[in-house]
Parts: C-alpha cells; sequence; structure tokens
C-alpha cells in the first residue's frame, strides 16, 4: 500500500498502463474502478491509538482516499516519488518559494515565468525582504554567476507558456545543487508526460494540472513533484503551515483526467504541428513559437530533453494595429477566447498586454498571439484560422 505521500512509480509496463491501474487499491475504490469521493473533514479512527498515528488518514485537510488515488497516478506521470497536492496551478508554484525563500535572502526566476508567479515573487516575496533576480530562461551553465551566497530556489518554467524559450534543463539544475540551492521547474507545457525534469536533476517539478492532466477545462488544481524525501517532508511541513486544501470532487476530476492523459497528448502533439507548419507558410505570420519545429531557437535542446510536444504554442503576426489584431481574433470560429489551456477545446489569446520581461526581451517582431489546439480535427482548425487570418489585412 502506498504511504500517504504518493508512491514510487512501479515502471512496470507503458505509461498508459500505469496511468490506468493507478490508485486502484480495493481501500481506495471499495471495489469499484474509481475511487470513492470522499467528503469528509472527519474522519473516524478505529481505536484511541490510531488517533495520532503518522501517515494515517485522520482529518480531511491531510487528504482522503480520493487524494490518495490521485497522487498515485501524478506519481506514475512525473515518474516521481512523492507529490503533494495544491488547490490550483499557483499554489504549486508558490509554495517551494513559501517552503525553501528565506526572508531577506535572495531567488533566481526565469524572465518567462508564469505572470501570477511573478506577482508573488514582486509582491509578497519583496515584502519579506526576498530579493529576487529574473534571468534570460536561455542562459544555461552562465547561470552560476547569479548564483549569491544567499541565493536559495532557484525557478524556471520550461518551455516559458507564452513565448516558448526551452531552458538548458540539466545545466540549471546541476548549477543550483553545486551551489546547495533548491531548484523547482515549471512543468506544465508538457503535461508531465513529454518532459521529466527530476531525471534531469530538478528538486522539484511541478505541474498546473489544471491544464492538460485535467484536460476538462473544469477544474483548479496542482501538483508538486520530487524524489527527495527531505525536500517532501519540508513541502508537506508548509503545506500543513498554510492549511492548504484540494476539495475531493477537483481530485476525482482531475484523476478522471489523468486516466486519458497520455493518450490525449499523443493527439494534442499531434493536431499542433500540423497547424504550427501550416501557420508557417502563411504570409500573415512572421514567426510560429513552437520548439518542436526544426527552425526553432530552442529545438536542439527540446530533441534532446523532451520526448514529445504538447498543443500549446505561440505565432508572431506581421506588424498590426490592435483593432486588426481583434478582428483576427473575433473572427475565430472554433477557437474561443480564453486564458488556459490543455482542455479538449481550443483557444486563443492574444499576449502583449501579458508579456512582463525585465531580464532579457523576447525576439517579438510584432502582435504575439498563443493558440492551445485541442482535440477537434486541425484540418477545420485550420479552415478555421485561414479564414480568420483574412480579417488582419
Ligand atoms: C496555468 C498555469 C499555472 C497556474 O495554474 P492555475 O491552476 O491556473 O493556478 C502555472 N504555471 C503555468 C505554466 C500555467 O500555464
Amino acid at each position: 500500500m502506498a504511504s500517504r505521500g504518493g508512491k514510487r512509480t512501479t515502471g512496470k509496463g507503458s505509461l498508459s498502463t500505469r496511468v490506468s491501474h493507478a490508485g486502484r487499491d480495493r481501500k481506495l475504490t471499495l471495489g469499484g474502478v474509481n475511487p470513492v469521493i470522499q467528503r469528509a473533514s472527519t474522519v473516524v479512527v478505529e481505536s484511541a491509538s490510531k488517533l495520532f498515528e503518522p501517515g494515517g488518514w485522520t482529518y480531511g485537510r491531510h487528504g482522503t482516499a480520493t487524494h490518495e488515488a490521485l497522487k498515485e497516478a501524478l506519481c506514475e506521470i512525473e515518474g516521481s516519488a512523492h507529490c503533494a497536492l495544491a488547490p490550483s496551478g499557483l499554489m504549486a508554484c508558490i509554495i517551494p518559494f513559501l517552503a525553501f525563500a528565506k526572508p531577506g535572502g535572495h531567488v533566481l526566476v526565469g524572465d518567462n515565468a508564469y505572470g501570477p508567479t511573478r506577482r508573488f515573487v514582486d509582491r509578497m516575496l519583496h515584502r519579506w525582504g526576498c530579493e529576487a533576480t529574473y534571468f534570460d530562461p536561455e542562459i544555461g551553465a552562465g547561470i552560476a554567476s547569479l548564483i549569491r551566497a544567499d541565493t536559495s530556489v532557484l525557478f524556471v518554467e520550461s518551455p516559458g507558456s507564452m513565448t516558448f524559450e526551452v531552458a538548458d534543463a540539466p545545466a540549471l539544475a546541476l548549477a543550483a545543487r553545486a551551489a546547495g540551492v533548491t531548484s523547482v521547474i515549471d512543468n506544465t507545457w508538457s503535461g508531465g508526460v513529454f518532459h521529466k525534469p527530476l531525471a534531469l536533476g530538478f528538486d522539484i517539478s511541478v505541474q498546473a494540472n489544471t491544464k492538460y492532466v485535467s484536460g476538462g477545462a473544469d477544474a483548479l488544481n496542482g501538483a508538486i513533484h520530487t524524489d527527495s524525501e527531505t525536500v517532501f517532508e519540508q513541502l508537506k511541513d508548509t503545506i500543513a503551515d498554510l492549511g492548504s486544501n484540494v476539495a475531493p470532487d477537483d481530485a476525482y476530476a482531475v484523476l478522471r483526467g489523468a486516466r486519458s492523459l497520455p493518450l490525449r497528448m499523443v493527439q494534442h502533439e499531434k493536431a499542433a504541428l500540423e497547424v504550427a507548419r501550416w501557420l508557417q507558410g502563411h504570409p500573415s505570420i512572421q514567426r510560429v513559437l513552437h520548439p518542436a519545429l526544426e527552425t526553432d531557437p530552442g529545438h536542439a535542446l527540446w530533441k534532446r530533453d523532451f520526448t514529445g510536444s504538447s498543443g500549446l504554442f505561440g505565432i508572431v503576426l506581421t506588424k498590426a494595429p490592435t483593432g486588426r489584431v481583434h478582428a483576427f481574433l473575433d473572427a475565430l470560429q472554433l477557437f474561443s477566447l480564453g486564458f488556459s489551456y490543455g482542455g479538449f477545446e481550443s483557444l486563443a489569446i492574444h499576449c502583449d498586454p501579458q508579456l512582463k520581461r525585465t531580464a532579457r526581451k523576447p525576439h517579438l517582431p510584432g502582435p504575439l498571439i498563443r493558440l492551445s489546439i485541442g482535440l477537434e480535427d486541425p484540418a477545420d482548425l485550420i479552415a478555421d484560422l485561414e479564414q480568420a487570418l483574412a480579417a488582419l489585412d
């Protein structure tokens, strides 16, 4: 039986097989195929000696059968020894800072990090007197020169979820480890399927399950993965200090999505590449930001460190006033306009108003649009883009 912290991946069978079978212990399912949705604050115990048993299920905030089943599946996906749940992807990004950053100290943050992660660093960590240096996500081994005696956390997102730079993950992890800095990577783009940062040396890998893992655009959830027992203890203590909690219904929804994640990722990858390649040849497109394309600056690192690509990428339009960009977005019929990604539905957003860079500006010679390719037929999506791009002129 797995510990409450999730179990080490069995490594038996392919990922689809393992994800189909994770969290199916009878204790979690009561004989059903799925775990029970155990809605519980109080969990009553059989005898007084069990009230304070380490690792026992004693109170809803510490998790129930539903959370346990989800964590088992998530550990299989990420290939991690341990995982902790968070009520959102953003909380999963924040908790490692709260666990390892030191008041009055210093952290390193990739310049392409998710905007709300930056907001936390700039506001809350700043209020603690913790200084942040934003670094060029393509800095690689050069990161060593930015590590200070008081640096405690290195955080990077790869590829950046709006600008799609690929970080040299092993180089960053190695430099951090050599200096005793806790390294954290936001692995949301890959869904945890196509990139295994813990195997590349990262201490912590974070996943916004809200996106690909859930896949349904109907739940907010996050996971924090690690192979290290001591890192895990510190994360668990921080979560307990915060009183952070995940609703069992959300855990159930994410687990239901996780079962089909490996299969969905294959389709997201295939469809997105088809759409991206078509866009590359379109006269209204200056650049396609997609690391699996041979022409992308991050392609070599992606090829070395990833086993596939997801459905999320960027396009740089030819120069156009905001009114024309809006006309293009408004003309889309199959792409909905909305934040997030990883669901079955294709989405588009205009990124420029959200871009915050202080270390190095990305090369964006025109308006930046982000597309999330869902599970529709890519030929239909291409036809939709074709008619909408006409609205740019
Ligand atoms: C969406 C996202 C998050 C935050 O996830 P929420 O569940 O929306 O809080 C964090 N990192 C990345 C890269 C994301 O795309």
